[in-house]
């Protein structure tokens, strides 16, 4: 690592001066702009490639929307292309000459500060960064000048067209997950077919059912009454029922699961599938695989009429399974055209046929992407599987007849060969479960009496639930009031600071205003600036940040107590910074449902979103989301990635992460007066800049 990168300031513990240095503004977008493209775009769209990329289906939403159209689908990508470009554009060439204006006059002020920067590792006696000193009525009105109508038609619009374009490029998030090398062995995703090493150390038990109907045959038959008191008891025991691709996600790339993950299969399309399960799959909100082979839909199971007094085993139609395809709770599963009940005694061609035509027939039928396929009875060898690969499915799964020879998902060979227990192991799954350890920073598991802040700065890239974040863990927080607006990484430079995140709500009513929304004490002015008494009552019970040199607290804002510095200080011992929040996102550990929101301006749209947060190792973790994301679902994303308590800072244009000298995010970010910033500890400053240190 370049001693450049580690600029050191003054760092007294409690203290942090800061000195702002003029950057051309040309030059920082230009660089920002060539980075953001070079890490965070494709080089080309993958192309179809079982053998290294896997591809993921769509989240709930955009799954709805698309699946009747998918046949269509290459014919919608210039057009989405055209709706892309046309709303996007106007609003960030507004974004951009609103941040070129800032900047502008940004610079003027900075090209009167004597000292120029010259990255090293000297200490730098710095002037702090003062308080601008007009602070005109700040007013809240986040990014939105349109009428509510014109504006909600083009955000969905906008959403479509994205969501097309996400269709075609549906491979793209296994892309980047193979740039996140730089996080380390814990993400890169294992060589396909190949299992994650990380996911060996979860449990999660694939159940396996056939048919439910009323009366059972056979042992492996449950009654409608069995299967609802599996999902009662799923529910009761706080289980969470996982899709086959968070599986297969997981699998491949070792991210962790929810805490007590269980996963719900069901082979052979029988009638009592869409009679029964399917309506408690979506009585429970919970998600299940269908393996089908094409030959049995719409006709009767077994011909047992005269044996059967209740009629003979029904398959499901292709109507009834048209209508649970389109239902984002159901994965369908390819399990051949007929059925043989060896496949390993079957030629190459013979097993092709019955590989490729079930995948055709699924994916022209039900309009959606066949990318599973179950054995017929379990029977697979080397050949099968290969021939399985070469039909393009990413994953397959398989069973055995004696239940000591089952396996949990992370047991199995690989990729082809993902095990599952039989229906009769229920009990003893919900026994035998557990997600894998938390994703920022597994070392340890201290809890959130003990903070962290010596922690090396790390950054991870990741793909968490098809959302792509960013993530930068480790140092101390401070945080930085600057004087005006600039750029995140204006605001670090000579700071010391290795990482930093844009931080609280600011009024948006002038430009080169540093006006909070809320009150705010940062340790780069050492001054408690009181909220405005309009701002404040809107506030009420959000995040109130606290910052010490050994702690962080979020507690929920109290007008009457916390927009004076007494009131602030009362609360915490040592504080340092404090400022108001958007929301919390993650609050013990648990993701936040969507009533803790409120009125919170948009949180249900699909933004980019700033945030900050304490990983259950006490380590505080910055970071934003790399695609649009509402807040309800990215914290959801947070929990699994190992918060303990995780914060909403910003959202929309202002969204910004920088990280040695580099912004982090694709687009120019709206300029901002706060920044949440990780100080890399003593040790880490000692490691990287002590030949410089040592020859001063
Ligand atoms: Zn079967």
């Amino acid at each position: 690592m370049d001693c450049k990168d580690q600029v050191v300031g003054e760092m007294g513990k409690g203290q942090l001066t800061t000195k702002l240095v003029t950057k051309s503004y040309n030059q920082a977008l230009n660089r920002s702009l060539h980075q953001a493209f070079k890490k965070l775009i494709p080089k080309s769209i993958p192309q179809s490639s079982p053998g290294s990329i896997v591809p993921l289906r769509q989240d709930q939403s955009t799954q709805q929307l698309l699946k009747p159209r998918l046949s269509k689908l290459i014919s919608y990508v210039s057009l989405a292309s055209l709706l892309v470009n046309a709303l996007a554009t106007p609003s960030r060439a507004i974004i951009s000459s609103a941040s070129l204006g800032a900047n502008v006059s940004g610079s003027e002020v900075l090209n009167s500060s004597k000292a120029q920067s010259s990255p090293s590792c000297e200490n730098q006696a710095n002037p702090s960064v003062g308080d601008s000193g007009e602070n005109p009525r700040g007013l809240v009105n986040i990014n939105n000048n349109e009428n509510p109508r014109t504006k909600s038609k083009k955000t969905t619009l906008l959403k479509q067209a994205i969501n097309l374009k996400r269709q075609v490029n549906q491979q793209w998030q296994y892309l980047v997950m193979g740039w996140a090398s730089e996080a380390g062995a814990y993400l890169q995703p294992a060589p396909w077919p190949q299992i994650h090493q990380q996911a060996r150390q979860a449990k999660v038990p694939v159940m396996m059912y056939h048919d439910v109907l009323p009366e059972k045959e056979v042992p492996w038959d449950n009654t409608p009454q069995e299967i609802a008191e599996h999902f009662r008891l799923i529910k009761a025991q706080g289980l969470t029922p996982i899709s086959l691709q968070q599986l297969v996600t997981h699998l491949h790339t070792g991210l962790p699961l929810p805490e007590k993950p269980i996963v719900l299969t069901f082979d052979d399309g029988y009638g009592g599938h869409y009679e029964y399960v399917y309506k408690l799959m979506q009585e429970y909100n919970y998600p299940a695989a269908f393996s089908v082979y094409t030959d049995g839909v719409g006709k009767d199971a077994i011909p047992n009429k005269d044996r059967r007094p209740g009629g003979p085993r029904t398959h499901v139609s292709w109507e009834q399974l048209q209508e649970m395809a389109a239902n984002p709770l159901v994965e369908i599963v390819s399990h051949s055209v007929t059925h043989p009940l060896d496949m390993r005694e079957q030629t190459d061609a013979q097993i092709t046929k019955e590989l490729v035509e079930a995948k055709q027939i699924l994916e022209s039928k039900l309009g959606v992407s066949i990318d599973y396929f179950t054995y017929p009875v379990g029977k697979n060898d080397d050949r099968v599987r290969r021939l399985v690969k070469e039909a393009g499915y990413v994953a397959a799964f398989a069973m055995h007849e004696d239940p000591a020879e089952e396996q949990l998902a992370g047991e199995s060979e690989n990729l082809l060969a993902i095990g599952r227990w039989g229906q009769s192991r229920f009990l003893e799954a919900l026994e035998n479960t557990w997600g894998g350890e938390a994703l920022v920073n597994i070392a340890g598991q201290s809890g959130m009496e003990e903070f962290d802040f010596t922690a090396p700065i790390k950054m991870q890239k990741v793909a968490i639930d098809k959302t792509n974040l960013v993530l930068i863990s480790g140092g101390r927080p401070v945080t930085i009031h600057a004087r005006s607006r600039y750029q995140v990484p204006e605001i670090l430079a000579n700071t010391g600071a290795v990482a930093g995140v844009d931080g609280g709500f600011f009024s948006l009513e002038f430009l080169d205003s540093n006006q909070m929304i809320g009150p705010v004490l940062s340790q780069s002015t050492q001054k408690f600036v009181p909220g405005k008494e309009a701002d404040v009552l809107r506030i009420k019970n959000r995040p109130l940040v606290l910052i010490s040199p050994e702690a962080v607290k979020f507690i929920p804002f109290d007008v009457n107590k916390h927009n004076e510095q007494a009131g602030v200080e009362a609360e915490m011992d040592g504080v340092t910074d404090a400022f108001v929040a958007a929301a919390w996102l993650v609050r013990d550990g648990a993701a936040q449902s969507a009533q803790t929101f409120g009125n919170l301006f948009d949180f249900d749209a699909e933004r980019h979103r700033a945030f900050w947060g304490i990983n259950k190792n006490g380590q505080p973790v910055i970071g934003v989301s790399v695609d649009p994301v509402d807040s309800v679902n990215l914290g959801k994303i947070l929990a699994k990635a190992g918060y303990h308590d995780a914060v909403m800072l910003d959202s929309g244009a202002s969204t910004s992460l920088a990280y040695k000298g580099d912004s982090l995010v694709g687009y120019v970010p709206r300029p901002v007066p706060h920044v949440v910033a990780l100080m890399p500890s003593e040790t880490e400053v000692a490691a990287n800049c002590s030949p410089s240190l040592g020859s001063k």
